[in-house]
């Protein structure tokens, strides 16, 4: 991170983190098992059991660059276009050793080509020709191409940076560590109210590397700790818009740069804003807040610590804070529609989603014992909240959005209109920049006080062309000018010397 681009007394801590295992033992994101890399190699378990080949991914690159055929012969024979798959494995058999049962059930299950153009497909039950309408029919073979870029996506990982904001004490770490079963905040230190006063906005970032069936996941977590913590929080935002522009800014030099292989992608894709559930709806620093981010990240707002209301203040307190983001004109993240063609229950359940906003949550990182069950939740003395009940909070409703329904839609948003407006921005500034300084130049090539400096050529190929023609122009007319007054000069010299003699 540069210096110099946060305001004074704004920190950047930044910390890394390896997952560890929470007490809930159900949960399967932890740091790679043998098993969990076999699974990455394969589309599918149960394929890389049967198939020991396809686990192998050099293997399987090596099987769609060269089909297994024996020197010489040619790749698909008419005889085998045309042999029934059941026959093709009985002729194969007279002249190959005896097969086993187990690699019998193997030849029988992956050697033998399905379509005749693709001797033999590394996509497993996954190869979208594989069924009985396309045998015997012959295609290039490119509905494959999902399939590739899925590959190629697990093989490279996925990133996500997801920021929280909103004043200290709101369950913002507890909630993490839920939403993510780790624990993020080990080395949190909290200050005492003396410490506050003086504090000033920190901007404080964690990474940990998940993995869950083979896929990995970059997590980085963005804190503002301090954020509306001080006696006077006017423009406590800033520091929050700034580090958020910051990473915008790092990416568009990244990305013009001469080395963009690997660019590391910081930018902000969902801030969770936690609303408290004491007051009556927003509080001022609340609407400041939303409004001075709503165009640079994705504002996700969160009713905190739902279990201290009743499930009627909660539907009142949400009525309320969406009628007055609609009344301040605030632009939280608007989930897609849903595509007409979707079923009943996907409809229903994305109307649901958009009816929970803000989502009223509860966190906790202890597992308590419900009916026999253990669950993460809270034990007060009358009761327990769980965590994961969705007749006590929208824990679970906002877990699946951000991770499992959404995520990709949130990286999308941030790409195509937050960062696409600060591209757009910067570029317009620096175009400003350019012509300021070309008449500049101009002017002090004018008034000739200063060595000129070449002037930037006009924008436009038809403003160039004009310039050309009229410079074309006025050459030649001082040419014809210059060699005028030569010749009138030559004739005035044999004038005289015609008069002298
Ligand atoms: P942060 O400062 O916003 O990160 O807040 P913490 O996560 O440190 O939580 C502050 C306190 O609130 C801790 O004592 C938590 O146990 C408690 N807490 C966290 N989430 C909840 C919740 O959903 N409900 C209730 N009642 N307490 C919570």
């Amino acid at each position: 991170l540069r210096a110099g681009l946060l305001p004074s007394g704004c920190e950047i801590a930044e910390y890394t983190v390896s997952p560890v295992a929470m007490e809930d033992g159900a949960h399967e994101a932890h740091a790679s098992s043998d098993e969990h890399e076999s699974l990455a190699a394969s589309p599918n378990h149960h394929d890389a059991e049967q198939h020991s080949c396809h686990s192998d991914d050099s293997e399987v690159e090596n099987i769609m660059q060269e089909p297994p055929h024996p020197a010489g012969h040619r790749p698909h024979t008419p005889s085998q276009l045309h042999l029934p798959a059941a026959a093709r494995a009985q002729s194969g058999s007279r002249s190959e050793p005896r097969l086993s049962r187990r690699q019998s059930a193997e030849f029988d299950l992956s050697s033998v080509p399905i379509s005749p153009t693709r001797p033999k497909s590394p996509w497993g039950p996954f190869d979208p020709y594989n069924n009985n309408e396309d045998q015997g029919k012959e295609y290039v073979g490119f509905a494959t191409l999902p399939n590739q870029v899925h590959r190629k996506s697990v093989k490279k990982g996925f990133d996500f940076t997801l920021m929280v904001a909103g004043e200290s004490g709101l369950g913002k770490s507890t909630l993490v560590n839920s939403l993510f079963l780790t624990d993020l905040y080990k080395d949190r230190k909290l200050l005492n109210a003396e410490e506050r006063i003086t504090q000033t906005v920190e901007i404080t970032k964690h990474t940990v590397d998940i993995e869950e069936k083979g896929v990995k996941l970059k997590l980085t977590i963005v804190d503002t700790p301090g954020f509306g913590d001080a006696v006077n929080n006017t423009e406590c935002w800033k520091s929050v818009a700034d580090y958020i522009d910051q990473q915008f800014e790092q990416y568009f030099r990244d990305e013009s740069g001469l080395n963009r292989k690997n660019i590391q992608d910081n930018r902000v894709h969902c801030c969770l804003y936690f609303i408290s559930p004491f007051g009556h709806g927003l509080r001022p620093l609340d609407v400041e807040f939303m409004k001075a981010l709503h165009e640079k990240v994705n504002i996700v707002p969160i009713l905190a610590k739902a279990d201290t209301l009743t499930p009627a203040e909660v539907k009142k307190k949400k009525f309320k804070i969406r009628e007055e983001i609609e009344q301040y004109g605030i632009k939280i993240y608007q989930f897609p529609d849903c595509d007409s063609d979707e079923d009943d229950d996907f409809k229903q359940q994305d109307h649901q989603l958009k009816e929970s906003i803000p989502f009223a949550v509860i966190g906790s990182n202890t597992v308590v014992e419900a009916k026999g069950k253990r669950v993460r939740g809270r034990l007060y003395p009358w009761g327990i909240v769980e965590v994961e009940n969705s007749a006590h909070c929208d824990f679970v409703k906002l877990r699946n959005m951000l991770v499992r329904t959404h995520m990709q839609d949130l990286k999308d948003v941030t790409r195509e209109t937050h960062y696409e407006n600060y591209r757009a921005h910067c570029i317009q500034n620096m175009t400003r920049m350019v012509v300021k300084e070309r008449n500049r130049n101009k002017l002090t090539r004018e008034s000739g006080t200063d060595f000129p400096i070449p002037v930037v050529p006009a924008v436009g190929d038809e403003t160039e062309k004009l310039i050309r023609e009229k410079d074309e122009e006025v050459r030649h007319a001082e040419q014809q000018r210059d060699s005028h007054s030569q010749h009138e000069h030559e004739c005035e010299q044999s004038y005289s010397h015609v008069v002298k003699q």
